[in-house]
């Protein structure tokens, strides 16, 4: 089913690049405060800061759904919506995914990168490695005439051979002038199935990779997701514009 895809102007993709670049901005600068005995509050703060300091910008996640923070910061076996907090320390040898959302004159950017703290053991450090690689990989797919399916089937395929799970539960989305539009955005799935990918389809492609198994639970707070097994997972986004001339990430600082 097509559901309601609203192809974007040239006009209103440079208008999420603006809000992306500011995006990423908060993750360049976020990476440099990452270390043992950091909070996820703190970085969080941080976050808020940078985006209020850009003159009609705020964070897209805070107060959507009720979510009481600019980023979601998810430690270890949490896969996302992790929710920053002052009792929450950073440890050597954790990963903390901070996936960041930024609203700019009526459109959205949202972006993540899961980082990790001091040394990381081998295994964890290429369950990093893996899941953004697979981000690349279904970037590379999203070509204009391609379909949805060949992205889906990128990520699951670049993932698995890996020896990692995919998360089934939740997926990538489009975005504009809602944080979360259609169409959704699997990481797994059947190369040329789905949605054809045309020029001015703006799509969050976010693979969430396990070292364990897929399934997933939602914690008490009613918004962190973790892992049922407990295993690891770390989570890379970037808001992708289908154009004539190919894929264009619009979370980049320049
Ligand atoms: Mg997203």
């Amino acid at each position: 089913m097509r559901g309601m895809v609203t192809l974007k102007s040239e006009a209103e993709i440079e208008r999420m690049r603006a809000s992306g670049r500011i995006v990423a901005e908060v993750l360049a600068a976020i990476e440099t405060q990452i270390g043992p005995g950091v909070t996820t509050l703190e970085l969080d703060r941080l976050a808020e800061s940078i985006i209020r300091g850009h003159e009609g910008a705020r964070p897209a996640f805070k107060g959507y759904g009720g979510f009481p923070a600019s980023i979601c910061a998810s430690v270890n076996d949490e896969v996302v919506h992790g929710i920053p907090s002052k009792s929450r320390r950073l440890e050597q040898g954790d990963i903390v995914g901070i996936d960041v959302g930024v609203l700019l004159d009526g459109y959205h950017a949202d972006a993540a990168r899961t980082f990790g703290v001091g040394q990381v053991a081998e295994e964890t450090g290429k369950l990093l490695a893996v899941t953004r690689s697979a981000l690349e990989a279904g970037i590379d797919a999203a070509q204009p005439g391609a379909r949805l399916g060949d992205v889906s089937a990128a990520i699951q395929n670049l993932a698995e051979s890996a020896g990692f799970s995919i998360v089934r539960d939740l997926v990538g989305h489009g975005i504009g002038q809602h944080l979360h539009e259609d169409p959704q955005v699997p990481n797994f799935g059947v190369e040329g199935r789905g949605l054809e990918l045309e020029p001015g389809l703006v799509i969050a492609i976010e693979p969430m990779v396990n070292v364990g198994g897929a399934e997933v639970r939602t914690l008490q707070d009613a918004w962190t997701i973790v892992t049922i097994d407990g295993s690891l997972s770390a989570h890379f986004e970037h808001t992708v514009a289908i154009t004539e001339g190919g894929p264009d990430i619009l979370t980049r600082v320049a």
